[in-house]
């Protein structure tokens, strides 16, 4: 194919493709978005589309697909979810008026990282864009909701290649953006990390970094205050390189091709300004997912959402993946959430007003575009009337916190006065089809919009004078938009029509026409609505640019709301699953009375959740090694240890008749076995790159939790590597941990060092099987009950049998060496003796069924001869 032949319309579609190499180019082309060449492939498999050719020149065609322009928001979506870039080329003028081809660009492009409908957003996600700069030691990483308009930045030196990348995933899996931006980085070991993650990656390229300047154009797309943040940060945390953060803003600008109104404060964060968790801990203690569902079902977030607004999710979901560690932070939520429970009025109150409140959050993106309409500017107006409400109970409440609380709320009563000046109770989606500015508001207005109506009444009247003058009875007066107005009267009464009748146009059954007087009436009564629509656009822009210059109030106010409702959320929870206050200590003890697991006892209907005690200190408490039988209770008591802990930071009531917890820099888990098949390590190498994490971060205020470290090796193996790192924890780290295991032979340790000590968790054993008790008590088991387990799960009799009888072997051979074992004589006795069992039972079998009284002399002889035979193999 070459360029000379093409059609014009190709030639400008394939200029415009250069430019958005990446992205699928949807090109519109009347009602429709078509998608030529490698582009139609790939949309019509993935949207399952038929595709088809066009004919782009002489002798030559090209896959087309296309979808209708209004539905094209469902195909989008498709694609970005499928992972896609989406450039949206459009008609830049009225195609009917064009001279030539009609003019085309990219108006926008949909990626990702960067959505800001909310056809295509979770309403209690974030969506982050994030852009990360590697070099000289340094990770600097910003990322943005263009949603909201919430910027974050922070950086990070290192010395290791693996500390970056350790912080590196551990902010990525935080944040979980669906799109990111990284300058090319030579390091291998950090290009296999990213390669193997499933994020949507893209390279800026060096050059594109080492000048960023930002032209006049778009710097005037960029709101001021963004500069001056910029310099702030940089000044105040010595900030070297801001790269990332002009990379977000360059990368907003080309796919949004719009002003950045609402991206005003950036937030300079400290990662060890949280509890730090790292990947495995958030999933395995299930904090915003489940384990199995993937979803928030099943997850910690899940029990603690009760919020009412979507702004309220999305802090709340912040809060449960970066807990607190600042001892006044945590107790200003808890004494926030103690007084709400004990005003349930006001609590409720407030509740039930947070219903009506919509995401106005997120409304300041399409205040910043100025695509807000009507409608939403009105759900902007009652969210801040409801928020009114809100801050004048609280400040009516005579609780000085409260009263504290209702001052930072600004409900923004100017705009609430402007808007409800401007626009009607209930106001169309669309600006041009109905009026939706209020009568009074502009003297100007009202008379356009009464000159059309009279118009219409005119009309009316016409029609009416029409008929009698005429004597046609059913002649009408119509409207449409190519003949504007016209008398029409149907072929049996033409000859009725009088003379000044001009005729307009001829149909099958009737003709139209048009009178001189009702020209000049149209020329008025049109000119008068569409002036009047016109001045209403006017108005409407006006205000629009009103919120433009309040968008930062409202975020503002957004997000205080945001966190009430996280607040109220909690305080709710708290009363209705019976939590309490835990204290804060800074003698590192973790002193737990009763407590239970917030998701498992969740999931109790009748059965009761049985609670249990937890001590842990910094000396004689430190390590606890935990042994017991499988299905006691031991990795569920040991999550309820971290979640408390963790929902103490978090600043909620926890779980427990009464709980006073020191505060944690890091919680670690080792929990469950995962293979991670895609990075190609099997369950032991994954466990051992886990306690390598462990062993080289956690400090003596972290919390450990350890379940079963060993397992997916031999025996032997398992037991050394385990018995080596409790040695290691007890003699260096000497953080509060809490080991699950089941190789006995390490509760030996208790009696080495002073800070280790036995729990195990009590069962009741019967003759043949066990109950479990879910107590946690001092002690130790040096039984696992494996097969009693086995047995309650259904395995069947003769499976049990031939496990114990092989287990007694090997247990009383305890000393001798594992070929020993299995070599012994009485195991292979049991084995033979086994089939031999089998044997003789299908020979009774055979003798018992032989039916005496119908068997022939002949044949019970053969018979007889047989057996005698069978009976000499067993
Ligand atoms: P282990 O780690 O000892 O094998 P789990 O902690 O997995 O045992 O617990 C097994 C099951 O026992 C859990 O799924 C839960 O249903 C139940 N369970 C655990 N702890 C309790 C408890 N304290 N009260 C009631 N049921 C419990």
């Amino acid at each position: 194919m070459t360029k000379e032949n093409l059609t014009p319309m190709m030639k400008q579609y394939l200029s415009i493709k250069e430019e958005y190499k990446d992205s699928i180019l949807f090109f519109r082309l009347g009602d429709f978005y078509e998608m030529f060449f490698e582009d139609a492939i790939i949309a019509s498999k993935e949207l399952e589309i038929a595709l088809t050719k066009r004919s782009t020149g002489a002798n030559s065609k090209s896959p087309m697909c296309g979808i209708p322009y209004h539905v094209a928001n469902t195909y989008i979506s498709k694609l970005i979810s499928k992972g896609y870039k989406v450039a949206i080329c459009d008609q830049l003028e009225d195609p009917a008026l064009a001279k030539g081809i009609v003019k085309r660009d990219v108006t926008k492009v949909v990626t990702p990282g960067t959505l800001a409908d909310f056809d295509y957003l979770k309403q209690d996600e974030n969506n982050y864009l994030l852009s990360m700069i590697v070099k000289s030691h340094m990770v600097y990483l910003s990322y943005t909701d263009y949603s909201t308009g919430e910027l974050y930045t922070t950086s990070k030196a290192y010395f290791e290649i693996d500390e970056a990348i350790d912080f590196i995933a551990d902010e990525l899996y935080r944040i979980n953006p669906p799109e990111i931006l990284i300058n090319e980085i030579s390091n291998d070991k950090i290009n296999n990390f990213l390669n193997l993650s499933n994020f949507y990656i893209n390279r800026i390229k060096e050059e594109e970094l080492e000048n960023i300047v930002f032209n006049s154009e778009e710097k005037s797309l960029i709101n001021e205050i963004v500069f001056e943040n910029i310099e702030k940060i940089e000044k105040e945390n010595k900030l070297s390189d801001l790269s990332s953060i002009y990379i977000l803003l360059k990368y907003l600008i080309k796919t949004q091709k719009h002003s950045l109104n609402h991206l005003n404060t950036i937030i300079y964060y400290e990662r060890n300004k949280f509890l730090i968790l790292d990947e495995n801990s958030k999933k395995n203690l299930e904090l915003v997912k489940g384990l199995n569902t993937n979803t928030k079902s099943g997850s910690l977030l899940e029990i603690l959402d009760k919020t009412k607004t979507s702004m309220g999710s999305r802090e709340l979901k912040k809060w449960v993946e970066a807990p607190l560690n600042n001892k006044d932070e945590i107790e200003y939520r808890l004494n926030l959430i103690e007084e709400f429970n004990s005003n349930l009025i006001l609590l409720d109150d407030i509740t039930n007003i947070l219903k009506d409140i919509y995401d106005i959050e997120r409304l300041s993106v399409k205040i910043s575009n100025k695509n807000i309409n009507p409608k939403e500017i009105v759900s902007l107006k009652n969210s801040l009337y409801e928020i009114n409400n809100i801050k004048t109970l609280l400040e009516n409440s005579n609780n000085n916190l409260f009263k504290e609380l209702s001052s930072s709320i600004n409900p923004l009563v100017e705009i609430q006065k402007e808007i409800d000046s401007i626009i009607v109770e209930d106001p169309p989606v669309t600006t041009d089809d109905s009026r939706f500015i209020k009568i009074g508001f502009s003297e100007e207005l009202d008379e356009l919009f009464e000159a059309s109506e009279k118009g219409k009444n005119w009309l009316l009247n016409l029609e009416n004078s029409e008929k009698e003058k005429t004597g046609i009875k059913n002649l009408k007066i119509k409207y449409n938009k190519i003949l504007g107005f016209f008398i029409e009267v149907t072929k049996a009464n033409l000859s009725m029509v009088p003379d000044n009748y001009i005729r307009k146009q001829t149909l099958v059954g009737s003709e139209r026409y048009f009178t001189m007087e009702l020209k000049e009436m149209e020329s008025k009564i049109l000119g008068s609505k569409d002036e009047a629509f016109k001045l209403q656009l006017t108005i409407f822009n006006k205000l629009k640019d009103f919120l433009v210059d309040n968008i930062f109030n409202i975020q503002k106010t957004a997000k205080n709301i945001a966190k009430i409702d996280s607040i109220i959320s909690l305080a709710q929870v708290s009363r209705n699953n019976n939590y309490t206050r835990p204290n804060i200590n800074d003698s590192g003890i973790i002193d737990i009375k009763n407590g239970r697991h917030p998701i498992v006892e969740a999931k109790f209907t009748g059965e009761l959740f049985v609670p249990n005690n937890t001590f842990l200190n910094n000396s004689d408490e430190m390590i606890h090694i935990i042994t017991g039988p499988n299905m006691a209770g031991k990795s569920t008591y040991m999550r309820q240890v971290a979640l408390i802990t963790i929902m103490m930071h978090i600043g909620c009531f926890v779980p427990a008749d009464s709980a006073n917890i020191s505060i944690i820099d890091r919680i670690f888990t080792r929990i469950g076995a995962s293979d991670n098949l895609a990075k190609g390590e099997s369950t032991f190498m994954v466990e051992m790159k886990e306690v390598s994490n462990i062993v080289s971060n956690a400090t003596k205020n972290s919390l450990l939790i350890l379940d079963e470290v060993g397992r997916g090796t031999s025996t032997y193996d398992g037991l050394s590597i385990a018995w080596a790192i409790v040695e290691y924890i007890a003699k260096n780290i000497k953080a509060k941990t809490l080991f699950a295991t089941h190789y006995h032979e390490l509760v030996i340790l208790s009696e080495k060092f002073d800070n280790i000590k036995n729990l195990t968790i009590e069962v009741e054993k019967t003759e043949d099987s066990i109950i479990f008790l879910r107590k946690i008590i001092e002690g130790f088991t040096n039984n696992s009950y494996g097969i009693e387990v086995a047995k309650l799960a259904g395995i069947n009799d003769e499976i049990i049998r031939r496990a114990s009888q092989i287990l007694s072997v090997v247990e009383n051979k305890e000393n001798s060496n594992f070929k020993e074992k299995i070599n012994d004589n009485s195991l292979v006795d049991i084995q033979q003796k086994s089939i031999f069992d089998v044997k003789k039972d299908e020979y009774i079998n055979k003798v018992a069924n032989i039916n005496i009284n119908s068997i022939s002399p002949i044949d019970a002889l053969n018979l007889l001869n047989e057996l005698v035979k069978e009976s000499r193999d067993i």
